[in-house]
């Protein structure tokens, strides 16, 4: 069916950023999908409370460093709503501190296949649906990078903070190339974000020791983060693409 909302696909939108990206664009009227890898009950969840608001939601299931999953996980978006305008790619994976020296290849792999090489592969699918050289009406993606792109994270996930560097340039590269047909590409950077990220990295209480080091002295929150995203994948960002937004409260 062809619904009259825009459709936005959130990857990893069952827990953290993408929870609240996918909350907050539903309450700004998109029909959401809502992407998960493994965690069927949090995704569950964030699409109940959409449509506990009134809201329009579906829980898709796919791994975005699959390749066949990508493919799937729109084949349910292009079943469930016929359309697509807009994408957000969330879905990202930190792993434990470790320096360069003790990093193996197996880590590496993982770290950028899902966090860059799922981005692309995501994005080469919307656009393969949003391009008006394809016929479509245009739309939106927006990235999610991290401020480990300009900072670094030495020490702990040099390899991370890569993956986020080349999400950087591939905003700026795709802006470009898709620029004449109807799709704007940003990025947002986050800084330290209150979410479960931190465990799955070996630090749970990362962004609580990392506030009082940041300029406003203190960790942001997810909902901080949607704000920025749904402002660049929404229409009043109509006039920016190829743009990176640092959220971080100044660090
Ligand atoms: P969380 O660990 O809280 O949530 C991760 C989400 O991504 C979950 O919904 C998870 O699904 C999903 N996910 C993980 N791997 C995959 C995969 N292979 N395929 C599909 N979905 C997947 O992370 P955050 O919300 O903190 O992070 C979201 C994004 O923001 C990431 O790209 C991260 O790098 C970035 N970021 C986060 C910062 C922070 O401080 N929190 C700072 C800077 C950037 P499931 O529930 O099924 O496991």
């Amino acid at each position: 069916m062809t619904g009259k909302s825009p459709v936005l696909l959130v990857t990893g939108g069952s827990r953290g950023i993408g929870a609240a990206v996918s909350i907050a664009a539903a309450r700004q009227g998109w029909a959401v999908a809502v992407n998960y890898a493994s965690n069927k009950v949090a995704a569950e969840t964030v699409v109940a409370a959409i449509r506990d608001g009134g809201g329009e939601a579906i829980a898709v299931a796919g791994d975005v460093g699959v390749a066949d999953d990508i493919q799937a996980i729109f084949s349910v978006v292009d079943q469930h709503f016929g359309r697509l305008d807009g994408l957000v790619n969330n879905a990202g994976i930190v792993d434990l501190p470790q320096r360069v020296d003790e990093m193996t290849p197996e880590r590496l792999e993982r770290m950028f296949r899902i966090n860059i090489t799922g981005s692309i592969l995501c994005a080469g699918q919307a656009v393969r649906r949003m391009s008006t050289r394809h016929g479509g009406k245009g739309g939106a993606i927006v990235n999610i990078s991290s401020m480990a792109a300009v900072l670094g994270s030495a020490g702990q996930y040099v390899d991370y903070a890569a993956s986020k560097g080349a999400i950087d340039t591939f905003t700026i590269g795709l802006a470009r190339e898709v620029v004449t047909e109807g799709i704007r590409v940003n990025a947002v950077r986050p800084g330290v974000i209150d979410t479960d990220i931190h465990a799955s990295g070996g630090l749970p209480d990362r962004a609580r020791d990392l506030g009082p080091t940041i300029p406003m002295q203190r960790a942001g929150t997810p909902d901080e983060i949607a704000d920025a995203v749904l402002y660049l994948v929404g229409p009043q960002a109509s006039y920016i693409t190829g743009s990176i937004l640092n959220v971080s409260g100044g660090r």
